[in-house]
């Protein structure tokens, strides 16, 4: 075969242009990154040999680093699974990773460059940071051929038979850039690049040989005390496993001894992933048996709403053999998860109390998710609400529900809660919120989908000791005492056959999205507010069952109108008087309190057609 010339995918051409010009100042990286990926290429040859008898066991297995200062080449070299022709094309010519396309937007947009190239984890492509032209030699485990890629970054690549690898595995050599810039390390190198092994790989389980020597000392860091351990350490490690960029946020060390014996190093992440919502794949937990590489996220070993958490679990206990498949019915794995589940909850509510600045990053990374557990978990549900931070009509802050309690008005059943809209701003706008402000009460604001979810099911997900959740946007929910409530239907009493003849034009209208239209006192600023009625669904949780392919039933709402407002005023006046505008402009408040919710009125033209009626009526004498 001769050889053969292609294009990057488009995004893949994107990512090394980016590479070729970034001004990531920790260049070094690049060395990690490839040793990392021939440390997962010898794992995978591992548990290839492992499942097939018919494949030799690698009897010398290793990852060799070469420079050539004269020449000024890097090569790193394993005897790991090594890749075909078409893995060569598929694994480095294309980038398969979700959410590439709005990393690579919001990158492009962005002059955090740099920060946004640590979070997407740019892996193989880093080499391009400091080459200008590489050759990958590779032989998959189990075939006799080896190929050549090879590439100066400058869209295409070639592929290309080579000559035969004595054994499987892959070869990586860097042509290194020469650089114009006059700090710029060499890296071809000796002391460089020993010293950059040294700190990243140290704790890669695999030897890596450098000059004739194996120069890291492959302790799994989980094994080694915790005081011999440095945070940059732990940082490095982390980077290894995830291939995050950025720092951790913080480790969870776990030392199990008993009927069970495993020891566990957890991370949280700064930031969350791209893909986080994407992909449920990413993140997790690796598991090992007794030193020895298992598999990469291992579900059972932890709670789906902790999926944000990486790190290693190694068991002493499980046998070596063990297969995906028996793992959820592993009692063993069991004891497990519920281990790093509890020390998960221990180490937050320590760094809640500890550190609120770094709580509020986890929170505002992760806290959506976390929150999920709340429905999933009910034995830990009360645990997870302790756990929550929220927004709150009293200040600008995070608070806690603890802290709202303990700020709640004397006599007060609950704690008043409002979801809706993604919008922070926006939901501090809400009508909904008028009596309950007027009246000095805290509201809890909540603006992430799976909130509606958690306040239309609290009343039985969470247990009897926790302070029940109300959520305000119910008919039935009101700040006023019964005696004011009696005192204002009274006062509503009173005005009943002014308002019937509104009444009567609305529900002709609106009759098949209202329940009922009422009046009401204690709107303040606004004219109108559209409610829940007690039991129904919030209008945000319908439009996203609609936008999930499901078909709810269509829940009437109620629209009450503040009957104090000069607008509604007048209305009741129009109507009293047969004018048949009423109609419209009840429409438009109707329209209008929708938008307040976050939805388009479903007759959006004829919304517009009315408003500009009404300009055009105003603007008449002006
Ligand atoms: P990541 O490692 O995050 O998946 P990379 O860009 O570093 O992304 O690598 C892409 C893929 O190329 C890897 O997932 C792996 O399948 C393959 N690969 C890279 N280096 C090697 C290697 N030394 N041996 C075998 N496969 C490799």
């Amino acid at each position: 075969m001769s050889e053969e010339r292609y294009y990057f995918q488009s995004e893949a051409a994107e990512l090394l242009k980016m590479m070729i010009s970034s001004v990531y100042s920790n260049k070094d990286i690049f060395l990690r990154e490839l040793i990392s990926n021939a440390s997962d290429a010898l794992d995978k040859r591992r548990i290839e040999c492992l499942k097939d008898s018919e494949l030799a066991e690698n009897e010398n297995p290793e990852i060799k680093i070469a420079a050539d200062a004269d020449a000024k080449t890097l090569t790193v070299s394993d005897n790991g699974i090594g890749m075909t022709r078409d893995e060569l094309i598929n694994y480095l010519g294309t980038i398969a990773k979700s959410g590439t396309k709005e990393f690579l937007k919001a990158a492009k947009d962005s002059n955090t460059q740099s920060e946004l190239i640590g979070q997407f984890g740019v892996g193989f492509y880093s080499v391009f940071m400091v080459a200008d032209k590489v050759e990958v030699v590779s032989r998959k485990l189990g075939t006799g051929e080896t190929f050549r890629f090879e590439s100066d970054g400058d869209g295409s690549y070639t592929i290309s038979e080579a000559e035969q690898r004595s054994e499987c595995g892959t070869t990586i050599t860097l042509h290194l850039r020469q650089s114009d810039d006059e700090g710029a390390k060499n890296y071809a190198d000796e002391w460089t690049v020993r010293s950059i092994i040294e700190k990243y790989s140290d704790f890669i389980s695999w030897p890596i040989v450098f000059k004739d020597s194996t120069i890291n000392s492959r302790k799994a860091i989980w094994q080694r005390p915790d005081s011999e351990i440095t945070e940059e350490e732990y940082t490095e490690f982390y980077k290894h496993l995830t291939h995050d960029w950025r720092d951790p946020l913080t480790h969870i060390k776990i030392n199990a001894e008993g009927s069970t014996n495993f020891k566990g190093l957890l991370f949280i992440p700064s930031e969350a992933p791209f893909d986080l919502f994407m992909n449920p794949e990413a993140g997790g937990i690796s598991l090992y048996i007794n030193r020895v590489f298992i598999m990469n996220d291992c579900k059972d070993l932890i709670a789906g709403y902790m999926r944000f958490i990486r790190g290693v679990v190694d068991s002493e206990d499980l046998p070596l053999n063990i297969s995906r498949e028996i793992l959820q019915d592993e009692p063993i794995i069991r004891v497990i998860r519920r281990s790093t589940q509890r020390k998960v909850f221990a180490e937050l509510k320590k760094l809640l109390a500890s550190d609120r600045e770094k709580y509020i990053k986890f929170w505002t990374a992760f806290g959506r998710v976390f929150k999920e557990g709340i429905m999933q978990d009910s034995e830990h549900a009360k645990n997870i609400l302790e756990l929550a931070l929220f927004r709150t009509t009293a200040n600008d802050e995070w608070t806690t529900l603890a802290e709202y309690e303990s700020r709640m008005k004397d006599g007060q059943e609950g704690v008043y809660c409002l979801a809706g809209r993604d919008n922070l701003s926006a939901l501090r706008a809400s009508p909904k919120l008028e009596e309950f402000v007027n009246k000095g009460y805290e509201v809890l604001l909540m603006t992430d989908p799976v909130d509606e979810v958690i306040l239309n099911q609290a009343a039985w997900v969470l247990p009897e000791d926790v302070k029940k959740l109300i959520n305000i946007a119910s008919d039935k929910v009101s700040a006023y005492t019964e005696d004011e409530k009696k005192a204002n239907d009274e006062k509503l009493k009173e005005s009943e056959s002014e308002f019937e003849p509104l009444k009567k034009i609305a529900m002709e209208i609106l009759g098949d999205k209202l329940e009922s239209v009422r009046p009401s006192l204690t709107l303040t600023n606004s004219p109108a507010c559209l409610k829940d009625s007690a039991g129904g669904m919030s209008l945000r949780m319908e439009n996203m069952l609609r936008a999930a392919g499901q078909n709810p039933p269509v829940q009437k709402r109620v629209l009450e109108l503040n009957v104090n407002h000069p607008v509604v005023r007048k209305l009741l006046k129009m109507a009293e008087a047969g004018d048949e505008r009423a109609g419209d402009i009840v429409k438009v408040l109707y329209e209008q309190s929708m938008i307040l919710e976050g939805a388009v009125p479903e007759d959006a033209a004829g919304f517009v057609k009315r408003i500009n009626e009404l300009m055009t009526l105003a603007l008449k004498d002006g």
